[in-house]
Formats: structure tokens, C-alpha cells, sequence
């Protein structure tokens, strides 16, 4: 069996010979094809050429990436916790070096994810790591490239993944989009990983809300009512997104009520 990962999005395919025609991934107008077409990049070449960078962003936290960028920049964040530790996102290749890292930090317990544009090698890692079990919302399963008997379903809004870390399914880009609260992060004050179901944007301190993000198509006014009274419900103070350089340090619940009014104010004027 091989494993194609596509070039532009990451995603991991399996496949008993040639790459398949279509990433199903890209082809949803969440993603999109590049000018130059679909390409495919195998497994073994692309662990040749790449490997995962490690950065530790506040006590019991690290952010793993995969230098140089490929697909579109994911990474994953490890959290450490008495209960075990929780993998949040997922990027297209793990290494042997930050493997054996992890493993030396203690056991995974579980790997959860924000959406689908973050799935890619989430099966690999899974496997790599001794067979963790991969939380998916039930809403968002048909957007799986890669199946895995590790995958575990979760329905409803909230899964406490293990004691101070929750699970809450927001919606908006994606039906099963999640964030992920961690209580005792950023000094007690409560951390909140959000992939891209809520953006984190370039003017300080403000993020945004959209159906696709390279194509611009804003969520409508009442799904980001809807996110903002849910966010408003869990205690946070910081919020990290899902690429290395998107986070808010302090005051981010604010950020998220001011800016949920804004994108309204202007969707409806
Ligand atoms: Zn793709």
C-alpha cells in the first residue's frame, strides 16, 4: 500500500498503485486547485526532504510544524497534562527524531483535530505513536481520505477529552469545526486552540469567522452569532490558531465578542 499526499493541501491517500485523480480535499471550495493542477507527492519522498520543527510555547506546550511549509502550513500542538498527553491538529509527516521526542514526553492519549484541512497525516502519526485513538465529530467523517480503524466518532457539542481538556464543536467552517479548551493554560487563565473555526487575523488582537478562507466566502451572520454565544460560554484568556504565527495572548474572549460584532455590523450594513 502506498500513501500520496497531495502537494497543495496535505491530505494523506492510500493507494495499491497510481495516486488517485482527484484530492477530494481540494476540490471543495474550502481548498481549491492550483493553477497548475493536482500533484502528488509519495510518502517516502516527501519524509526525505522534509522534517518537523519543535517550539515550546508556554509550559506544557509545543508546537510541531514541518519545515520547509508544505500543504498549507499545518501544525500540530502537543499538550502535556497529568491525565496524559493530547495531540491537537495534525501536520503531513512525522519524523523519527520528534517521535521519539513525544514518546519520551509520555503517552498520547488521544488525537483531536479542528477540521479537515488539518487531517492529513493523522493516521500516520496515530500508528507512529502506537495506535492513539483519533477523535473525529461525526458531521465531518465524510471528509476522511485516509481510513483508520484508530478513528472514533464523537457526536453532540462537548467531549471532555480528559480532565481540563475539552472538546467543543462550534461549527461554521466546517459542520464538525472545533476548538479545543485547555483550562489550566497560559497560567491557569485558560487557553483556547482553534485551528481556523474562529481565524486569528493580522490586526492585533481581532479574528475572523468565514466558510472558505482562500475564497473569501464569509459565514453568514447568524453562524457567527451562534459561535460567538458559544465561545462566550468557556473561560479563556489566550488563543493560539492554527499556524505558528497566529495567537492571542491575553484579553483573546474580548477579541473574539468585539470582533464577532464587527463582522456582523458589517455583513448587515
Ligand atoms: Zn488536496
Amino acid at each position: 500500500m502506498s500513501i500520496w499526499i497531495c502537494k497543495a493541501c496535505g491530505s494523506h491517500y492510500a493507494s495499491n498503485d497510481a495516486p488517485p485523480a482527484h484530492c477530494s480535499i481540494c476540490d471543495d471550495e474550502r481548498q481549491f486547485v492550483p493553477e497548475g493542477g493536482q500533484e502528488w507527492i509519495a510518502r517516502e519522498t516527501l519524509a526525505s526532504t522534509h522534517e518537523n520543527d519543535w517550539s515550546e510555547l508556554e509550559p506544557n506546550l509545543v508546537s510541531i510544524g514541518v519545515s520547509p511549509t508544505i500543504g498549507i502550513g499545518q501544525r500540530a500542538l502537543l499538550v502535556l497534562s497529568l491525565h496524559g498527553n493530547v495531540l491537537w491538529d495534525c501536520t503531513p509527516i512525522l519524523d523519527e527524531t520528534t517521535r521519539d521526542r513525544i514518546l519520551m514526553l509520555g503517552s498520547i492519549k488521544v488525537i483531536c483535530l479542528s477540521h479537515p484541512h488539518f487531517y492529513t497525516g493523522m493516521v500516520e502519526w496515530s500508528e507512529a505513536l502506537g495506535g492513539v485513538p483519533i477523535l473525529l465529530p461525526q458531521a465531518d467523517l465524510p471528509y476522511v481520505t485516509r481510513t483508520s480503524e484508530h478513528i472514533r466518532p464523537w457526536l453532540g457539542d462537548r467531549y471532555e477529552v480528559l480532565p481540563g481538556i475539552n472538546l467543543h464543536r462550534l461549527g461554521g467552517h466546517f459542520e464538525g469545526s472545533s476548538v479545543l479548551e485547555w483550562e489550566v493554560g497560559a497560567d491557569q487563565n485558560g487557553v483556547l486552540f482553534v485551528g481556523d473555526t474562529v481565524q486569528v487575523v493580522p490586526g492585533r488582537g481581532w479574528v475572523s469567522f468565514m466558510y472558505s478562507y482562500p475564497n473569501l466566502i464569509p459565514l453568514p451572520t447568524r453562524e457567527v452569532r451562534r459561535i460567538a454565544r458559544r465561545i462566550a460560554e468557556i473561560r479563556f484568556d489566550r488563543i493560539y490558531g492554527g499556524w505558528r504565527d497566529k495567537f492571542i495572548s491575553n484579553n483573546a474572549k474580548e477579541s473574539v465578542a468585539r470582533s464577532a460584532e464587527r463582522h456582523i455590523r458589517r455583513l448587515e450594513s
